[in-house]
C-alpha cells in the first residue's frame, strides 16, 4: 500500500524526488562487461613515468593524485616511480607562492584557508591546500576529513585538497609532503597552502618548505602566547588574529596591539621585513583582501631583496641533507647483521656490562 503510494507520488513529483536525476548529475556510465574489462585492464597496466609527468603537467588532477599515494607508499617500485615523476616535474615546479598556516586547534585554520581560498580562486588562481599531521589525530589519513572542514573550497574546480600523508615520524611526513608541493606546482597551482594541524612539532617542517609563514591566534584566551613558543613567533612572517567579527572585534583589534608592542621587542627578520600584525575573519570576510596584500608585498620585498631566492635554495639544501640522514637511518636500522648485533648490545646496556657510549660506538665502528 505504503508502495502504491509512493509511485503515485514520484509520478506526480518526478521532479522534486531524491531519487530522480538532478539538473548537473550526471548519470554515471553502465557497470557492463566492457568497462569491467577496461578498468581491470587499467588496473594491470602499470602507467610510465613519462605518462604520469605529462597529465600532471596538462593538470590533471587524477594524475597528481595518484603520483602523489606513489610518493606515500611504502613499496619500492612505487618510491622509484614516484621519485622518477618527482625529478620530471622538478624544472617546472617553483612559480607558486607557498604559505604555511599555524597555530592552535580550534584558532580557525581551516576556515581561513577556505575563505582565502575561495578569495584567490574569484582572483583567478589555482589553490592546492596540503597538511603535515605526524600524529594522524584529524584526517587520520582519511580524505573525507579534510573535505568535510572545507566544503565549499573542497568542491571548487580551482582547488585542489590533500589530507596529511598518514601519521608517521615528522621526517617522513614532511619530506612527503615537499614532494606533493613540486607535483602540485607541476599540474599549475599558483598558490599552495601548507597547514600543521595542532602545535608542538610541525612548524618548522612546515617553515621549511614555505615562502610565507602565517600564525593564526585567538584574541583574549587567556594564555598571552596560546601555548606558541616564542621562537615560532619569530618565524612568524605575520600573526593573524582571527574571528574578528561580531562581539570579538574589539578583543582581536586589542590583540593586535598586544602582539605588535610584543613583536616590536624581537630582533629584525632575516627577510628585511617586520612581522605584521592583523585581524581577520573568515566568517565576514573582514581582513582576507588586507591579509592577501601582506602576503603579496611581502613576496614582492623579497623577491627585490634577494631573499626570496635564497631561502628557497636553503630549502632544497636542507631538503637533500634530510632525505640522505633518514635514508642512512634506514639503511642502518634495516640491515639484518646490525639489528642482530644491536639486540645483543641492548642486553649487555640493559645488564649494566657496558655504557651506552661505549655500545653504540661499538655498532657505528662495525665494518
Ligand atoms: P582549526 O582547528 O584551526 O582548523 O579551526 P577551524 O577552522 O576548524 O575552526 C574552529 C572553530 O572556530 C569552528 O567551530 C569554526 O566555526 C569557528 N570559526 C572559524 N573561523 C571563524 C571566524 O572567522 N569567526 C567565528 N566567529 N568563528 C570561526
Amino acid at each position: 500500500m505504503y508502495f502504491c503510494f509512493m509511485k503515485k507520488k514520484d509520478k506526480d513529483n518526478k521532479n522534486n524526488s531524491a531519487l530522480s536525476v538532478q539538473k548537473g548529475i550526471e548519470r554515471p556510465e553502465n557497470i557492463n562487461s566492457e568497462s569491467v574489462k577496461r578498468f581491470k585492464k587499467q588496473k594491470k597496466t602499470k602507467k610510465s613515468s613519462d605518462e604520469y609527468f605529462n597529465e600532471i603537467i596538462n593538470g590533471n588532477i587524477n594524475y597528481l593524485s595518484q603520483a602523489i599515494t606513489l610518493t606515500e607508499s611504502t613499496l619500492h617500485e612505487d618510491k622509484t616511480i614516484s621519485q622518477e615523476i618527482i625529478n620530471k616535474c622538478v624544472s617546472y615546479s617553483g612559480k607558486s607562492i607557498r604559505i604555511g598556516f599555524t597555530g592552535v586547534p580550534g584558532v580557525g585554520k581551516s576556515s581561513i584557508i577556505e575563505t582565502l581560498g575561495l578569495y584567490l580562486i574569484e582572483k583567478g588562481k589555482k589553490i592546492a591546500v596540503l597538511a603535515i599531521d605526524p600524529s594522524g589525530t584529524r584526517s587520520k589519513g582519511s580524505i573525507l576529513g579534510d573535505k568535510t572542514r572545507m566544503e565549499q573550497l573542497s568542491i571548487a574546480k580551482k582547488a585542489f585538497i590533500r589530507p596529511s600523508p598518514a601519521a608517521g615520524f615528522l621526517g617522513g611526513v614532511a619530506a612527503k609532503t615537499a614532494e606533493s608541493i613540486i607535483l602540485c606546482e607541476a599540474a599549475g597551482f599558483d598558490v599552495i597552502f601548507v597547514e600543521t594541524v595542532g602545535v608542538g612539532q610541525s612548524e618548522i617542517a612546515v617553515y621549511s618548505m614555505t615562502d610565507f609563514f602565517l600564525l593564526l591566534m585567538l584574541a583574549g584566551a587567556g594564555d598571552e602566547l596560546q601555548g606558541i613558543k616564542r621562537g615560532i613567533m619569530e618565524m612568524a612572517d605575520a600573526v593573524v588574529i582571527t574571528k574578528a567579527d561580531g562581539d570579538n572585534i574589539l578583543k582581536a583589534k586589542a590583540a593586535v596591539t598586544e602582539y605588535k608592542n610584543a613583536i616590536h621587542l624581537f630582533p629584525p627578520s632575516k627577510s628585511g621585513n617586520i612581522i605584521q600584525v592583523t585581524t581577520a575573519s573568515a566568517f565576514s570576510g573582514d581582513g582576507i583582501d588586507e591579509l592577501w596584500k601582506i602576503i603579496e608585498e611581502y613576496i614582492e620585498n623579497t623577491k627585490n631583496n634577494g631573499y626570496f631566492t635564497q631561502k628557497r635554495k636553503e630549502q632544497l639544501k636542507f631538503r637533500m641533507n634530510e632525505t640522505i640522514s633518514e635514508e642512512l637511518k634506514r639503511r642502518f636500522y634495516e640491515n639484518p647483521e646490525i639489528k642482530k648485533k644491536l639486540s645483543e648490545l641492548e642486553a649487555e646496556v640493559e645488564n649494566g656490562n657496558i655504557s651506552p657510549y661505549f655500545a653504540a660506538k661499538i655498532i657505528l665502528d662495525e665494518k
